[in-house]
């Protein structure tokens, strides 16, 4: 028996099938599995008739951000934000960023032991505002990151998620419970696209975009990576802005961020920055509020602007903020328009850095 198995602990979401199998009831893949047996997402297992969770209290590593980074440009602006991930994923993007944890399959790459009084610790004696859920995907961590959440918010810790949202509806409720905001990937905008490069559903994922939007108080933002001939093309812009707006109104801010060549998908070409600034205004012109360039040099694209009077609320420069015209209350000092999103009087002066951080040696 694998260690990783039997040393994890025990998963919620799961029943015992008539045939003898255990299904995983965390996310829509639904794994039906036999004793030793791992999911796709590699990290859930059955063992014991049940499911363990075999990356509990095992990072890849902790680093602080901007929270710009995550992308979330309308949440604290400015501040440093714990980031960390575990290991596995339970999507399949043959276009993946971040594949060298998602697709780990030896815990070598996991190197930090940290239990969740520990992780939140660290965020308070570094100044963050936040601890981020991020690099791989909490849903399949769902146990570690409801108790790191427990941990932070006890210490006046906010916590973020970043999800591609394909999660099953009742781990779901839990999940986004314990956050205060997230980022949710949209990947594309036709089931075609989920189906044949990620092996996943898109239903689901919009599913999460509407609950945590009209049934929690967390903090929403979307990103878009957009993949040259793939999910580029101005009809299925259109198609996504248009059901963004109809579903989730016209506050939930936007990502479109470019496509770097990496994992599986080494033949397409980087996003051009055109394509960005299209589809930017694309959703601006169905009505989306706050629609944004990532990846890219582009201070226009990611400048927050006011609403009612195009006022540049908040200047960015990459993660570098700039002009600051929101008065304390999150309104625009010159027109009174309030902007959606969480805000303190002022933002913080993190800036660009990246610090790698031992939460042990804290
Ligand atoms: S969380 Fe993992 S084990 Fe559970 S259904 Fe999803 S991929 Fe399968």
């Amino acid at each position: 028996m694998d260690r990783s198995i039997s040393q994890g602990i025990s998963g919620r979401y799961w029943h015992a099938l008539a045939d003898g199998r255990v299904q995983c009831d965390v996310c829509p893949r639904y794994c039906k599995l036999n004793e030793g047996q791992r999911g796709l997402c590699f990290v859930r297992a059955r063992h014991n008739d049940g499911i363990v969770l075999t990356t509990y209290g095992r990072s890849s590593g902790f680093c602080i951000d901007p929270i710009e980074k995550k992308p979330l440009n309308h949440f604290l602006p400015g501040t440093p934000v714990l980031s960390f991930g575990t290991a596995g994923c339970n999507l399949t993007c043959k276009f993946c960023q971040n594949w060298d944890i998602s697709k780990a399959r030896v815990f070598d790459r996991l190197q930090d032991e940290a239990s969740p009084e520990a992780i939140a610790e660290a965020a308070v004696r570094t100044g963050c505002r936040s601890v981020a859920f991020t690099y791989n995907d909490p849903v399949i961590f769902l146990e570690y990151a409801v108790d790191v959440a427990q941990a932070c918010r006890a210490r006046g810790i906010k916590t973020v998620a970043v999800s591609a949202g394909y999660i099953a509806p009742e781990p779901r409720v839990e999940l986004f419970r314990h956050m205060d905001a997230a980022n949710i990937d949209l990947k594309g905008f036709t089931e075609g696209f989920y189906r044949n490069l990620c092996t996943g559903r898109l239903a689901p994922v919009l599913e999460t975009l509407e609950y945590v939007t009209h049934a929690t108080d967390v903090w929403l933002e979307i990103t878009t990576l957009l993949i040259p001939g793939e999910n580029d093309s101005v009809a299925e812009i259109e198609a996504e802005s248009r059901w963004v707006m109809e579903h989730l109104g016209p506050d939930v801010p936007l990502h479109f961020t470019a496509f770097h060549p990496d994992w599986k998908m080494t033949d397409k070409p980087p996003t051009p920055p055109a394509t960005l600034r299209r589809a930017r205004t694309i959703a601006m012109e169905a009505g989306i509020r706050y629609v944004y360039t990532g990846n890219i040099h582009d201070p226009a694209g990611q400048t927050t602007y006011c609403h009612g009077c195009r006022t540049a609320l908040i200047g960015r420069d990459w993660y570098e903020l700039g002009a600051w015209t929101l008065s304390a209350e999150g309104r625009c000092r010159a027109c009174g328009t309030p902007c959606a999103g969480v805000f303190d009087a002022g933002h913080g002066d993190w800036g660009r850095r990246r610090q790698a951080v031992s939460v042990e040696a804290l």
